[in-house]
């Protein structure tokens, strides 16, 4: 697999909404729509993507699925989301989705509903799914390779909130601490602010 990986950040947090092609098999997915504008758009025809193998969402906070839509229907793209957080998808008192944005199109369920320990095929290897509840009750990371799709679960030196609807603090810390033991190093790229790598974050994240 020969990976190109560029973050177009998104929405007014701004979320980094992570775009992923491997150039041997032309195959392609992006993490975390937040927000769909031409800037999104712009920046997968830059990278030769006509059509998403997927659409993986970390968990489904409104600042991470606002764009999902109107992504879904340029791009294509599996849906995937695990399986306790669908409601997210429509239920906006779990997902904190403003009702400024209710005109906006709404993708209401996912296509791969996953579940810890799952893969998804991709390209010559195969995305692994892993359930790190704590800031949503179904929040996941996905691991491609060495590269570790983290949400907000895990920041540079910095946790996830876990004082939203389903957050868990107890749960949260499990979480990190069971990426803190993942074989290795990996590359983080998290939901918010800059990317990091385990190693970093086993010395100086307090959280771990
Ligand atoms: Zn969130
Ligand atoms: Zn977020």
């Amino acid at each position: 697999m020969k990976l190109i990986i560029q973050v177009c950040e998104v929405g007014f947090l701004p979320t980094n909404c992570w775009l992923v092609r491997d150039t041997a098999s032309g195959r392609s997915f992006a993490v975390d729509p937040g927000w769909y504008d031409e800037t999104l758009e712009a920046a997968l025809r830059r990278m030769g993507v006509e059509q998403l193998d997927y659409i993986l969402l970390t968990h489904g906070h409104h600042d991470h699925t606002l764009g999902l839509a109107q992504l879904n229907a340029r791009f294509g793209g599996k849906i995937v989301l695990h399986e306790s957080e669908q409601a997210f998808l429509t239920d906006d008192g779990l997902s904190l989705r403003h009702p400024a944005f209710a005109g906006l199109p709404r993708a209401e369920k996912a296509d791969v509903l996953v579940r810890d320990g799952d893969t998804l095929p991709f390209a010559q290897g195969e995305i692994r799914v892993l359930h790190t509840p704590g800031h949503t009750r179904g929040s996941v990371c996905y691991l491609l390779d060495d590269v570790l799709f983290a949400g907000d679960t895990l920041f540079r030196e910095s946790v996830g909130r876990t004082d939203l609807p389903t957050g868990n603090t107890a749960q949260l810390l499990s979480s990190v601490r069971r990426l803190a033991a993942l074989k290795g190093d990996c590359r983080v790229l998290p939901g918010h602010g800059p990317e990091t790598t385990l190693a970093h974050e086993r010395k100086y994240n307090p959280y771990l």
